[in-house]
């Protein structure tokens, strides 16, 4: 059985619907934009604050093996030496000599393949090797399909900025490029002041920042990005990492699929080859989306052993080791590093929950993802008993869930616009809220109309919250 077909116009769709109703905005856009920067509106931010939120929840707290960290932005340069990311995190890219189109290597190889039907992948390859890939393969210009491309050039990704106030004093340093390093340099404090004990994760959730060529994938790759990374750190005499390595897997799928809501055929693991595994990692899988322009990195698995803790321990020549309080044997704990940026999961939440039906958009996020449970109306806004009515209703849910207001229009248009933001529930307050209505036993109920079904019910108004609580998991 053929896979139902994509809507090759699902992106626009998505990037449309998130501007026209305030999820994201392109950056700086009255001064004419900011190439790959975005402002997320005030129904992106409750989402992606729900989907970090959510992140948090499951990945550290309600783990009993997993403390969580808050690092600084701006680290001590040397603390990217010693991860390799001066040297290290680099992308490989041509211009077009032509129309002078810039674009990173391996990302020109390996859509050129995959449009001919070849999926390979090109990390790690070196920049002589990936010229001759495209030579081979005679690659046009994605933009104005000449072939006349530059060699291949490494650009370092990290952002720069100086501390200093006086030009001749200043100093160096970097705008982190990943949120782990953070949580390397704490780790003999997390240790010597909580009762952690091997086995045990340190997760954080915050922002990083990479100089990025992007091919303008909405909010997929941009320049500064929310990550969520945990290090889980071990002792490799103790526990089998390859048991622990498919546990990590599991729980990465689960939170996809049961917390995110997202359908698990769009889905895949892909394990990296030994070319393109960086040299200290053991094992590195990919989970990976099928996003409209393919399946593509969603969040990075690694075994990245002690490779970091022992290069930060040479560097600094601090003690990084931990001591096994039943045996003394000291020794550097071992580390398997999920890592994923919350945009990512932002633009593949959204893309995932967007439909069409009839001439209606929904997006149908799952409840508690939505940036609001539920909207509440005045059949009409201009009673002042309707408005009075539905005010003291909104009033009174809002202190306990995120709820919208509507008065504006009429109830189709309302209806139109709440299953555009993913509001999985509308409440009407009517003239048979007030007892006006022509069934007097309808007075102090309300109606509530289900997003996915169109189903409407009526609720009383007391049992409200009740109501909406138990449909509203998380
Ligand atoms: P990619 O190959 O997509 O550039 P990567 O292998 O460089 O990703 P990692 O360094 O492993 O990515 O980062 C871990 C995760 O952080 C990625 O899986 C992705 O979800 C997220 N991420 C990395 N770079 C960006 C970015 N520029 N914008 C948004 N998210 C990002």
């Amino acid at each position: 059985m053929n896979a139902p077909k994509r809507d090759e116009k699902l992106m626009e769709k998505v990037v449309a619907l998130a501007k026209r109703r305030g999820f994201v905005f392109p950056g700086s856009e009255i001064y004419g934009g900011l190439a790959n920067t975005y402002e997320y509106g005030p129904a992106g931010v409750e989402l992606k604050r729900n989907i970090e939120n959510e992140w948090w929840r499951v990945f550290v707290e309600r783990r009993s093996d997993v403390v969580g960290l808050d690092s600084s932005i701006i680290l001590h340069p040397k603390v990217w030496e010693a991860s390799g990311h001066v040297q290290g995190l680099v992308d490989a890219m041509v211009e077009c000599r032509k129309c002078h189109t810039r674009t990173r290597a391996d990302h020109l190889i390996e859509d050129y393949m995959e449009k001919k039907g070849r999926k390979v992948s090109v990390e790690g390859q070196s920049n002589e090797e990936l010229d001759r890939i495209i030579a081979d393969e005679k690659i046009p210009c994605p933009s104005c399909g000449k072939f006349d491309w530059t060699p291949v050039r490494k650009f370092n990704l990290l952002f720069e900025t100086h501390i200093g106030i006086v030009p001749e004093a200043q100093s160096k340093v970097y705008l982190r490029g990943e949120t782990a390093q953070g949580i390397f340099i704490a780790f003999k404090n997390i240790i010597d002041s909580t009762r952690v004990r091997l086995p045990f994760g340190v997760g954080q959730l915050g922002k990083s920042f990479r100089n990025e060529i992007t091919k303008g994938n909405f909010i997929f790759r941009t320049l500064e990005f929310e990550q969520a990374e945990l290090e889980y750190f071990f002792d490799p005499e103790a526990t089998e990492w390859e048991g622990l390595f498919e546990e990590w897997k599991k729980t990465l799928w689960d939170f996809v699929t049961v917390n995110l809501g997202v359908r698990p055929e769009r889905l895949r693991w892909r394990p990296h080859g030994d070319e393109e595994r960086s040299f200290y990692s053991k094992r590195t899988e990919d989970l990976e989306y099928d996003f409209p322009f393919g399946f593509k990195e969603l969040w990075g698995l690694a075994y990245r052993t002690d490779y970091d803790l022992s290069q930060h321990a040479k560097f600094s020549g601090a003690d990084l080791s931990y001591t096994d309080p039943a045996t003394g044997r000291k020794f550097t704990p071992h580390v398997i590093e999920p890592a994923v940026g919350v945009n990512r999961l932002m633009a593949m939440v959204m893309l995932d929950a967007y439909a069409e039906e009839g001439d209606r958009v929904i997006l149908k996020l799952p409840p508690h993802l939505a940036p609001y449970r539920a909207a509440i109306f005045p059949l009409l806004a201009n009673k002042p008993a309707l408005v009075a009515s539905a005010r003291e209703i909104y009033d009174d849910l809002r202190a306990r869930f995120p709820v919208a207001w509507d008065d504006r229009g009429n109830i189709g248009k309302r209806y139109y616009a709440q299953d555009e933001i993913g509001t999985p529930y509308c409440i009407t307050v009517d003239f048979d809220t007030l007892g006006d209505g022509d069934d007097p036993a309808l007075k102090g109920t309300v109606t509530v109309r289900d997003r996915d079904t169109g189903e409407q019910e009526r609720v009383a108004i007391s049992a409200l919250a009740a109501w909406l609580s138990a449909r509203l998991h998380g």
